[in-house]
């Protein structure tokens, strides 16, 4: 039985919001779309069209929705594309082709993406969480720690709205496509597993239904939540896994990434190496390289020789970053000598190894800077 309506007290501030996102199509599967608009008394085939507005067309404005009937198009809009969030402000760097957007949820939360434009291809880095509980001492997420989960909607939202830019012509170099999306931004995927598997099938479905991206052009980065990658082995989406280690021995990996206290590097790489294994995917090894910390070449010889031991038929390659700095930090990059050393070791025994590069980090936008805060 439900509760009697209360009258509600006159307040001179707005309260922080409760409760659960605006439910939007993205959400949900195509099936639950239509059933949606039937519960709402509405045409259920109209769904397809919002749909497509959305995932193909990239239109956010009802008035160009021209093939739903004026009378019933609010209606639609607000059944099924209900306002999820706000662009607080958007910083730039590269000359444009790195975007920093900052975004307002429903609820006040703040969270961020970031678009990078590379010759051949566009990354859109995405939230999966507001802030995170997972409180690695390096990452400026990690301090603030987690305020909420994401839904699906908000995490494929930030990827639309890079593509709509993009398909305006609005991003530096030219109207383009996003080729490819990192879950590399505020918040622990795996620790909003549900969430975030419905945003992968968002992405990766057919037009009109979903952006009909490729499985191969993403990436799901953990610090490490061992029975979530697990689940993702059995979910069979060809998605890259890439595990945040950082360290190749539990002592300093448990300061480094305090999840490790529960998970183990062994327990870790062994649920990556089984991941590679089941769906051939080669898993993506992240290391943020800090100077007299983790650096060390006996760090590198014991990080290959770790890798190794689960065999050597090209399951994994080594993405160094050189660490960004966060606000308080008391760590910095690693010498460019020590880290050429590292990457010589690592190759000397056969281990694939990149250096990424430190794209946005002059507008807080590279790895581990996302802070989302308003100033
Ligand atoms: N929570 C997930 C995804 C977000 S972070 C994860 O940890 O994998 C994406 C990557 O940036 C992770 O590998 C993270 O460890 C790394 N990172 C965090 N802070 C960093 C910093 N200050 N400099 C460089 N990389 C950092």
């Amino acid at each position: 039985m439900s509760e009697p309506v209360k009258t509600l007290p006159l307040v001179f501030e707005e309260p922080p919001r409760r409760g659960k996102p605006p439910r939007h199509l993205a959400d949900l599967t195509a099936a639950e779309r239509k059933a949606r608009l039937e519960e709402l008394g509405l045409p259920g085939f109209r769904a397809k069209q919002l749909s497509a507005h959305y995932f193909s067309r990239l239109v956010d404005d009802p008035a160009q929705m021209t093939d739903l009937p004026a009378g019933q198009r609010q209606e639609l809009v607000d059944g099924l594309l209900p306002h999820l969030m706000t662009p607080l402000r958007t910083l730039e760097a590269d000359k444009g082709t790195t975007v920093k957007t900052l975004w307002k949820l429903f609820d006040g939360a703040l969270v961020e993406s970031v678009l990078m434009r590379y010759p051949g291809r566009v990354t859109m880095c995405v939230s999966s969480q507001a802030g995170c509980g997972m409180a690695c001492p390096f990452c400026a997420t990690g301090q603030g720690g987690l305020q909420r989960n994401m839904s699906t909607a908000e995490i494929v939202e930030q990827v639309v709205a890079g593509a709509r830019a993009l398909a305006r012509g609005e991003v530096a170099g030219g109207p383009g496509r996003v080729s490819n999306v990192v879950f590399m931004g505020m918040g622990e995927p795996m620790a909003n597993y549900k969430a975030v598997i419905g945003a992968v099938r968002r992405l990766t479905d057919p037009t009109p239904d979903g952006l009909g991206m490729s499985a191969r052009g993403i990436t799901v980065s953990t610090v490490g939540l061992v029975p979530r990658i697990d689940q993702l082995t059995e979910e069979g989406i060809p998605v890259t896994l890439a595990l945040s280690l950082h360290a190749p021995d539990d002592e300093l990996r448990d300061e480094l990434v305090p999840v490790n206290t529960r998970w183990k590097v062994a327990e870790a790489v062994e649920a990556a190496w089984n991941y590679a294994r089941v769906t051939k995917r080669r898993v993506s090894i992240e290391y943020a390289m800090m100077r007299g910390i983790n650096d060390q070449a006996w760090r590198a010889d014991l990080l290959g020789d770790l890798l190794n031991s689960y065999g050597d038929w090209g399951w994994v390659h080594v993405n160094l970053i050189p660490l960004n700095p966060t606000p308080g930090s008391k760590w910095t990059a690693s010498d460019p000598a020590d880290e050429r050393e590292f990457v010589r070791r690592l190759e000397a025994k056969g281990v694939p190894t990149t250096v990424r590069d430190t794209r946005g980090s002059e507008i807080d936008g590279a790895c581990g800077q996302l802070a989302a805060v308003d100033d």
